[in-house]
């Protein structure tokens, strides 16, 4: 079993440590909140009061953190680069831009460390249930030594590639099911004013060509799937400022590659739009009241 240095404990970490400490591993836990760290704590970890407190001598440092700037600081000004030990492995899970990923795989690589960005799939119901898809970029060697570790978090242990990969397979997957979201909400809401009842159109679109995961997991219509968000006030899930957040990661990637995004674009200004109306705190399948402000 490994020692582990846990670096923010929100929605998606404090699910995540706690299922490394169910998984037998021994955990020291950091966050700026207190009562989040404390939290967690009760579960079997012991809660540390800095980020190098955290990394001292661990195995593993995991981080899993907001944005790139807040994985900037804790890496290099708060000091794991410092304080972690020699032959540490670093795993940033966080969703953050490609550039500042590929920023600290360096200092880490010039500081002596071996590290993965390996950001996740599955929201907070993969993160309780240890299902969560890691999508790692890195070397394969330090993914391999990883891989058992975040077995204990998911199911789908990924190699993506070199530094930033893992960052760049996330964007791609949200900017679709961004996409796909929106497009099942212009049909459903549609399709519905012109009579068809929504819990048909469910009935036959989960059946038929257009199926996805968003409709048939996260029906942004209330009514046919009754423990979705929808169905239940919008509650997240995954909040719509989140997928905001990477949607416009998405599209700062689409410029730096020169690769045209024209569906993701408009995904993009829907849901700045949908911020504006004032909905970032909602699921990311509130994204329907943009076609239909009565839902
Ligand atoms: P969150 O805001 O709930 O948690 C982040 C935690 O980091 C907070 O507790 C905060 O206090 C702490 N923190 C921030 N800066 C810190 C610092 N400098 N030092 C120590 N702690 C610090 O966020 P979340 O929902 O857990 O998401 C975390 C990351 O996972 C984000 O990048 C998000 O995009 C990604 N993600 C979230 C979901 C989801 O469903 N929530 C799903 C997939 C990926």
């Amino acid at each position: 079993m490994a020692s582990v240095g846990f670096i923010g404990v929100g929605n998606m970490g404090s699910l995540m440590a706690r299922n490394l400490i169910r998984a037998g591993h021994s955990l020291k836990i950091y966050d700026l909140s207190e009562e989040a760290a404390n939290f967690v704590a009760q579960s079997g970890a012991k809660a540390v009061k800095s980020v190098k407190e955290a990394a001292t001598d661990v195995d593993f440092v995991v981080t899993m953190l907001p944005v790139g700037a807040n994985v900037r600081a804790v890496f290099i000004d708060a000091g794991v680069l410092e304080a972690a030990k020699p032959g540490a492995v670093l795993i940033d899970s966080s969703t953050i831009d490609v550039e500042t990923a590929c920023a600290v795989h360096a200092a880490a690589k010039a500081a002596g460390y071996e590290m993965l960005d390996a950001p996740v799939s599955g929201g907070v119901t993969g993160a309780d249930a240890a299902t969560l898809t890691f999508m790692c970029g890195g070397d394969k060697a330090v993914f391999e030594k990883a891989k058992p570790l975040l077995q204990g978090m998911g199911k789908n242990i990924v190699h993506c590639g070199a530094p930033g990969y893992g960052q760049v397979t996330k964007i791609c997957n949200n900017m679709v099911a961004a996409i796909n979201t929106l497009a099942i909400c212009e049909a459903f809401v549609m399709g519905e004013k012109l009579g068809v009842d929504r819990n048909v159109l469910f009935d036959v679109l989960s059946t038929s060509t257009a199926s996805s995961v968003m409709l048939t997991k996260s029906c942004p219509m209330p009514g046919p799937i009754p423990s979705s968000p929808s169905s239940n006030g919008f509650k997240p899930g995954f909040a719509a400022k989140l997928m905001m957040k990477d949607l416009r990661l998405s599209q700062a990637a689409a410029q730096s590659a020169g690769t045209p995004t024209p569906l993701g674009a408009v995904a993009t200004a829907a849901f700045a739009m949908h911020m504006a109306n004032g909905f970032g705190d909602l699921d990311t399948s509130s994204i329907v009241k943009l076609i239909n402000p009565d839902i």
